[in-house]
């Protein structure tokens, strides 16, 4: 384990604070979504609280595969798009949409990371059981981050949430440490995953855990703007994250979700 990714007690203080105002910004946005908000102003009133709060946004500028820099402070993620929708687009959102709200900030050094999907109007109910389910397999991978416990049960933990007769977890994207940087090691994956390793789960440790599941397939692919996931089968799908610390009294979440009613 590189004890790099190990937090002391002042970068967790750091980045509980910075996920106050992270959520903050999540919250000022998921009060403008209605039918015919279009996502840019989401993204600008997000990007507004974080600055006027003292931080900075963690994805604006990102360099994922050392391509394009990711343009926009939250990724919005509409329907059949899964992840990394950029949230600049000049896109109004419809009655019955399902979007993922997903947003990073640095505060004193310290990054955090967050995301929830929330329903746009009236929205079909197994798009909100979707969301749910997702919702409810992030729970309980947080309630398995137990320190002395490995990687591998935070990913069972969310496996065993998720009924795979109906949902497809996506496999090709993982949670992950968190801190120091956007991403960290270890990768965090959704289901029980060979080709990752594993590791312990120690106390200062901390992670975003963020399942991915569609109403299909767990199959992706990039569409053409390099950026945004979506669905190969177009299907659905709903995202939840919370960064949280491994404490000696358990899991803290340090991005606090924000209430939403589906
Ligand atoms: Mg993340």
């Amino acid at each position: 384990m590189l004890m790099a990714n190990i937090k002391t007690a002042q970068d967790i203080q750091y980045m509980r604070e910075g996920g106050a105002l992270l959520s903050r910004a999540l919250q000022a946005a998921i009060d403008l979504v209605k039918p015919g908000v279009k996502m840019h102003e989401l993204d600008a009133i997000a990007k507004n609280v974080i600055e006027e709060g003292g931080g900075k946004p963690s994805f604006l500028g990102y360099k994922g595969g050392g391509q394009i820099p990711f343009p926009s402070t939250v990724c919005i993620s509409r329907n059949h798009e899964v992840v990394h929708g950029v949230g600049t687009r000049d896109i109004a959102l419809e009655e019955g949409d399902i979007v993922g709200l997903d947003i990073g900030c640095w505060y004193k050094d310290l990054c955090t990371d967050m995301a929830v999907t929330v329903p746009v109007g009236n929205v079909r109910e197994e798009h909100l059981k979707l969301m749910r389910d997702t919702r409810a397999s992030m729970y309980a991978g947080v309630d398995a981050a137990i320190a002395g416990k490995m990687v591998s049960d935070i990913s069972g933990a969310v496996e065993d949430a998720i009924d795979q007769k109906t949902y497809g977890i996506v496999k090709a994207l993982v949670g992950h440490g968190v801190g120091h940087a956007v991403h960290e090691p270890p990768n965090i994956p959704n289901y029980r995953a060979k080709r990752f390793g594993d590791s312990t789960l120690a106390v200062g440790m901390c992670i975003a855990i963020e399942p991915m599941i569609t109403l299909g397939t767990h199959k992706v692919q990039e569409a053409d703007d390099g950026w945004t996931i979506v669905t190969v089968d177009g299907k659905h799908a709903a995202h939840f994250e919370v960064t949280i610390a491994i404490t000696e009294k358990g899991p803290e979440i340090l991005t606090p979700q924000p209430e939403v009613q589906i």
